[in-house]
């Protein structure tokens, strides 16, 4: 008798829609397969999580697949690879496939192929019924030691429209809902992913490049999704709808509607000013934190980020906010280092977050970030702007909206320096993910510990972070 399939499922990374990605695409191909005998293990987090293969040598599985959030999450997989790579390696152990899939990898998989056997570019759906065959017939092993396979083929993942044929039925659910973890899927708000894509093209995002054609799952389907997870779930009193640009939703008048009158409120990650310029109904749904972004101080340098609003929409539309009895707190969220910025375009940052705080009743917070021109978008021939100009850059906002408003301290500006070289390196950054994982660093480690980590297994980092490409 032939042996069933093992699969393990990593979801490295503390944001929910983690969830989504390769490895619940291919959960749900599993689970649908009839007469499927694969066994699935699954975690959130390998790290804290290491119990996924407890008293399980890696050579028991046929594939470890790891549905990869953000540069952060390499971390995560390179301590899975450096922890069992002995083990695998030992004679008579059979290797598992790695594979890797997200979209963070699909316009820059360089750092991570030297340590996977199959990166999984863009949404990867029309590689999921591959893994699932291999998984089911249990030849998972034979896709690995081909390092540097990446497929549907770089940067081409999307150039064919057969290549991306949208799965509804996953998309809207996750038919495995009772079958993991319920820490992986219970929460206090029903997820549900209305779209896949951005018809947006801000010049600072990956987005529109890495998750392919914007395609939107229909308002009937959401409908019907909701109202089920709704009578299954009475406690859960808001859905969050999971989109790269929820907003956008071409019927987001209706999905307001119907979630209202399910008793619940909506929950996006972030939305757009404009959309809520189009949609002012939109602003009475949403509650809790909102966070708009705004990215820049002045009219001028954001429409160059292709965002076509101004400052007098911002302040405008966080008043409203500020209004609504659902609404806690508003955030703004600022990229400093924009390509010709100047110091008057950091005082300009400074100024809107004063003058939307003094037009708020509600508390307003900044969220800083450095800009990293990512691979593949338009922005991405350029260098980052130096270190010590965005540390500088960082307290004079800091300091000029002081007792108005808050910086958030969630980040510090070294940690899009230590992530710039995961995003722009080539494969020698490999090593050194490898190398900061035997160090114990994390994103949050000192920037010099990092450098050092880098310098050790020869990246040239500075030439990585500040030549134009
Ligand atoms: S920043 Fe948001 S709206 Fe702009 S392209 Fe990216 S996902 Fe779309």
């Amino acid at each position: 008798m032939p042996r069933c399939g093992r699969v393990a499922v990593v979801f490295p990374g503390t944001g929910r829609q983690a969830v989504k990605g390769v490895g619940s695409r291919l959960l749900t191909a599993l689970f649908s397969m009839h007469g499927c005998t694969v066994d699935v293990f699954c975690t959130r987090d390998p790290v804290a999580g290491r119990s996924l293969i407890a008293g399980q040598a890696p050579s028991e599985f046929d594939m470890l697949v790891f549905t990869l959030y953000d540069e952060t999450t390499y971390l995560d997989l390179a301590w899975f690879v450096r922890t069992y790579v002995k083990e695998i390696a030992q004679p008579g152990h059979r290797a598992p496939a790695i594979v890797a899939g997200g979209g963070v990898l699909t316009l820059n998989p360089r750092p991570v192929l030297p340590l996977v056997d199959l990166a999984c570019i863009g949404d990867a759906e029309c590689l999921v019924p591959l893994l699932a065959t291999a998984a089911h017939e249990s030849v998972g092993g034979a896709l690995s030691g081909r390092s540097s396979l990446h497929g549907p083929g770089f940067l081409r993942s999307y150039a064919d429209p057969a290549m991306c044929q949208p799965v509804w039925s996953e998309m809207i659910s996750m038919p495995w809902h009772d079958r993991i973890p319920s820490y992986l899927t219970q929460t206090d708000y029903i997820p549900v992913e209305i779209a896949r894509g951005c018809p947006n093209a801000c010049t600072f995002c990956q987005t529109p490049a890495s998750r392919g054609p914007y395609r939107e799952a229909s308002l009937e389907d959401i409908g019907e999704y909701l109202r089920s997870e709704r009578l299954a779930r009475p406690a859960a009193n808001s859905v969050r709808l999971l989109a790269a640009s929820p907003s956008e939703y071409s019927r987001i008048d209706g999905l307001a509607e119907l979630c209202d009158a399910l008793g619940c409120g909506v929950s996006l990650s972030s939305v757009r000013v404009d959309d809520l310029l189009r949609h002012p109904e939109l602003i009475d749904e949403l509650q809790g934190r909102v966070r708009l972004g705004v990215e820049t101080g002045t009219d001028e340098r954001r429409m160059c980020l292709g965002k076509q609003f101004t400052n007098q929409d911002v302040i405008a539309i966080a008043q409203q906010l500020s209004q609504s009895q659902r609404v806690d707190r508003i955030t703004l969220y600022f990229l400093i280092g924009i390509p010709h910025e100047r110091e008057s375009d950091i005082h300009s940052i400074a100024r809107l977050v004063r003058d939307v705080a003094s037009r708020s009743s509600k508390p307003v917070d900044a969220s800083l970030s450095v800009m990293i021109p990512e691979p593949g978008t338009p922005l991405e021939l350029y260098p980052m702007v130096p270190l010590n100009i965005a540390r500088r850059a960082w307290q004079d906002i800091a300091d000029s909206v002081k007792g108005v408003a808050c910086v958030s301290s969630d980040t510090r500006p070294e940690d899009f320096y230590i992530t710039g070289v995961l995003s722009r390196g080539d494969s020698t950054v490999a090593a050194a993910i490898l190398a900061a994982t035997e160090r114990g660093l994390t994103v949050r480690s000192h920037w010099e510990e990092w450098v050092a980590c880098y310098e050790y297994c020869n990246v040239n980092w500075e030439r990585v972070l500040y030549e134009a490409v």
